[in-house]
């Protein structure tokens, strides 16, 4: 029987549960947020830009940060994006170090992408629940049984689970990927999300075999209680992250990747949206939209404690004071991948940035979670 996952904020360290591959339920652990109290904020941002333009360093800040880095990080001439458009700045940006303020894979991405730069992490710890559940040899083996698929990953895995794919794809261009590989008559061994791997499958059509993952995040989003919610407020619209369940993703007006999102809400219009993903990109909406209501989806049932739980464990990992402790050089903070599996797994990246080019002009990467 599948076990509900459980996401609590305490003093000790968090024990996160998810859905492991085999359906079995894993436990995780994740560190707890540092607490930081607004009036030692400016004092700590302070040193962290200083340090940031000592080191010659860049922050990139994924959206499900908490806003203190993302602020820091696009007024320090930095970037606020998704995983593969971080690791994109990265490389543009002149600096030779990237401080990656997100989760291990994206830390892991940079540095398949800039092998030649230096990448720090604030935590090295912070997981992804996709990430934990795609163990690289189960995983390699589920492919070698299956030689008749093409292997299409998403970006939430390891750098040897990116190695052993044909393709990486981030959420706004799997539709086109896999749409296009189907159109090719090909068959496709999908992970590791079942979620957008099967809104994937009904959109496009395509033959999928599916690994099973989920990311502890979106999982937890309820279609009952999400009508619920559009009853009380009758005018908002619902914006989905794909990784999401089929019942929520019914109930959108739009679905989309983090960026897409963000997106969507500019091109709707609306006065109030209710919002199916990590309810951290709702910091960016706000500075993008003022005056616009953002409500994070409903994430539990009647009863529950804790009515919205959308906010990513690992991602809270990340701040101010961790930050600048990697920037001070503390140990144990460098992102290092092997450089065979780095060279291996950068192929299907630029399998996926080449199709980009040559068919969807204005992508920009945008879409992990
Ligand atoms: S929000 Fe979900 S998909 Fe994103 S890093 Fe956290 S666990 Fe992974």
């Amino acid at each position: 029987m599948r076990m509900a996952k459980s996401i609590m904020v305490t003093a000790t360290p968090l024990k996160i549960r998810f859905e492991r591959f085999n359906g079995d339920i894993g436990i995780a652990p994740a560190k707890p947020p540092v607490f930081v109290a607004p009036e030692d904020k400016p004092a700590l941002v302070e040193r962290a830009r200083k340090l940031l333009k000592e080191r010659d360093a860049v922050l990139v800040a994924h959206y499900y940060v908490h806003p203190d880095l993302q602020d820091l990080a696009q007024s320090s001439g930095g970037t606020v994006s998704d995983s593969l458009e971080m690791a994109r700045f990265g490389h543009e940006h002149p600096g030779s170090t990237i401080v990656v303020a997100g989760v291990r894979f994206m830390g892991e991405t940079a540095k398949i992408l800039n092998p030649e730069k230096r990448v720090l992490m604030p935590d090295l710890e912070a997981e992804c629940s996709l990430d934990l559940a795609t163990p690289a040899g189960p995983f390699a083996e589920f492919c070698d049984a299956h030689p008749d698929r093409v292997v299409v990953v998403y970006a939430n895995t390891s750098a040897a689970v990116k190695a052993r794919s044909d393709w990486m794809v981030t959420s706004s261009i799997a539709e086109k990927i896999v749409g296009h590989l189907h159109g090719q008559g090909k068959k496709i061994l999908w992970a590791p999300d079942k979620h957008l791997g099967d809104y994937v499958r009904r959109v496009t059509g395509a033959d999928m075999l599916m690994w099973n993952a989920s990311c502890v995040v979106h999982d937890e989003f309820k279609a009952q209680e999400l009508e619920a919610m559009k009853l009380a407020h009758p005018d908002a619209k619902v914006l989905v992250h794909p990784e999401s369940p089929a019942g929520v993703i019914a109930l959108a007006d739009a679905v989309g990747s983090t960026t897409g999102i963000i997106q969507a809400a500019e091109r709707l219009g609306a006065k109030e949206y209710i919002v199916a993903t990590d309810g951290g990109i709702i910091h960016q909406m706000r500075k993008r939209m003022p005056g616009v209501n953002f409500i994070e989806a409903p994430t539990a049932g009647k009863g529950a404690t804790c009515q919205s739980c959308a906010h990513c464990p690992w991602m809270a990992m990340n701040g101010l004071r961790n930050l600048i402790e990697t920037l001070e050089g503390a140990p144990g903070h460098e992102v290092l991948v092997d450089p065979e599996i780095g060279r291996r797994a950068r192929i299907p990246i630029e399998r996926m940035l080449d199709f980009a080019k040559r068919n969807m002009p204005t992508f920009r990467g945008s879409g992990d979670a």
